[in-house]
């Protein structure tokens, strides 16, 4: 069953109201009366701060404004006093990591029935916005484990697979990574080396996979590999594989950036999988793929968005402080030309965001080009706004002390992340010219 089909013959959990979010209850139901007590306009967004807020919670209902708000002030308040430590640490952030779970944090695309806090499509965007606007890396585990991993065992998964491990994502009790990537490259994955061969029981699984998040961490990989390199892209298939697997080294793979994620190489040396652990047939690794991609890059984009707006929140803060030739440099038109553009390119990509959030709720399985048009937008709109905000900063934008030099590589890691720039402009102009279809 489509995941669309499900969640609309499911019980829905009200994230903000359910059991999961204890913490947020009291607050919740205040938010509820004070906006059930105002009329459409501009008295419904009372107290919601910024002119870019307003922009923002124009069109989303209650209660994915209380999502929002409740999000925001948990990233605030439990997870941004500590980020700088962690980066400069270079140590993963497991204890910020273990506060999702409690408020149901770790499973908004999982189903109740696996233990989920199952919300709608555009809720999650707005929590993968939220916790990215302060940290990259804990959005990204609520990014892999419900866009990539998660998202892959409940459209293909057996419903062994299912009851074995999306609970204990959900729960926080393990973390996921991807293992798609390898050292002869990303863009043609249909070129993969990492070879499954066919044993008694199972498969031996043999290759390296390069760039992988949250690898020393996690309890379970997605892993694709190919049965039949001649096949390229038909002879892909789909594996859960347990990191503990007798064969699995992980090396450290160093980076310049987010180096509080330790990615990791993680090399497979003939590891058993067994038949069981294979996601979807043999040979289907490929519309595996294409579904984990398509919700991955919309989480990817709301992430940038998520980034977009902390660069603008930082740049906005800054600029009506600091002063210059008598005056604060907020009042300089070449400032202002910044933050205009910033504040374009982020709603530009927080529209594209939502719509394709909408799209997804409203039932449209594959959305390729929409998903492409998103996560091109706002990965390019969180790299332009941080460099701009480093700039109305001077010289400080690249000091320690400020978090804005830090947003700069961060965000262009995104324009990486599931699929380059060029393979997203390159998708677009093709579903355009006729070349490519959903
Ligand atoms: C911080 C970070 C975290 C990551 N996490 C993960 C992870 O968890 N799991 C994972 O599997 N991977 C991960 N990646 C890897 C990421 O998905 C790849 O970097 C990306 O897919 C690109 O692959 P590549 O780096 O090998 O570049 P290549 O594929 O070698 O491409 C090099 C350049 O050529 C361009 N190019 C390639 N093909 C074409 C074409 N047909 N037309 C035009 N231009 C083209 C690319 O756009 C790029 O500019 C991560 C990367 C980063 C930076």
């Amino acid at each position: 069953m489509r995941i669309a089909e499900r969640r609309r013959d499911e019980p829905r959990r009200h994230l903000l109201v359910g059991a999961n979010w204890p913490q947020f209850c009291v607050q919740g139901a205040a938010q509820t009366a004070m906006l059930a007590a105002t009329t459409a306009g501009a008295t419904l967004f009372m107290g919601l701060g910024q002119s870019t807020e307003r922009m923002a919670d124009f069109d989303l209902s209650v209660e994915q404004r209380q999502v929002r708000r409740a999000v925001r002030e948990f990233a605030e308040k439990e997870i941004a006093p500590h980020v700088e430590r962690y980066e400069r640490a270079c140590e993963y952030p497991t204890d910020l990591i273990a506060k999702l779970a409690p408020l149901g944090l770790m499973g908004p695309m999982i189903p109740e029935e696996y233990g989920g806090s199952f919300s709608d499509v555009l809720s999650y965007g707005v929590i993968c916005e939220e916790l990215a606007r302060i940290d990259w890396v804990v959005a990204s585990v609520v990014s892999v484990t419900n866009s990539l991993v998660g998202g892959s065992i409940l459209r293909h998964g057996t419903e062994e697979q299912k009851r074995q491990w999306l609970p204990a994502m959900a729960a926080g009790e393990i973390l996921t990574s991807a293992c798609l990537t390898e050292p002869g490259g990303g863009t043609d994955l249909g070129n993969m080396r990492t070879e499954a061969k066919r044993v008694e029981g199972g498969y031996r699984i043999t290759g390296t996979k390069v760039f992988i998040s949250h690898a020393a961490h996690a309890g379970l990989f997605f892993v694709v590999a190919t049965l039949d390199r001649s096949q390229r892209h038909k002879g892909v298939t789909a594996f859960l594989v347990e990191p503990g697997s007798e064969g699995i080294a992980i090396g450290e793979f160093p980076m310049r950036t987010l180096k509080r994620d330790n990615l990791a190489e993680v090399h497979f040396d003939s590891v058993f999988v067994p038949e069981t652990n294979r996601l979807g047939e043999e040979g289907r690794g490929f519309p595996v793929l294409g579904g984990a991609l398509d919700m991955g890059r919309y989480s990817v984009a709301a992430r940038c968005v998520g980034q977009a707006q902390r660069c603008i929140d930082l740049a906005l803060d800054y600029a009506q402080q600091r002063e210059a030739f008598g005056q604060k440099i907020g009042e300089f038109q070449m400032i202002q030309q910044k933050i205009a553009d910033m504040i374009c390119r982020t709603e530009g990509a927080r529209a594209l965001v939502y719509r394709l959030g909408r799209m997804k709720d409203a039932g449209v399985e594959r959305a390729s080009m929409e998903s492409s048009l998103a996560k091109l937008t706002a990965s390019e709109a969180a790299t332009y706004n941080a460099l701009d905000a480093i700039q109305v900063h001077g010289g400080y934008g690249l000091s320690e002390e400020y978090e804005v030099g830090r947003l700069l590589l961060e965000a262009k890691a995104l324009e990486f992340g599931e699929g380059t720039s060029e393979l997203h402009r390159k998708m677009i102009a093709e579903f355009a010219l006729g070349i490519r279809k959903q």
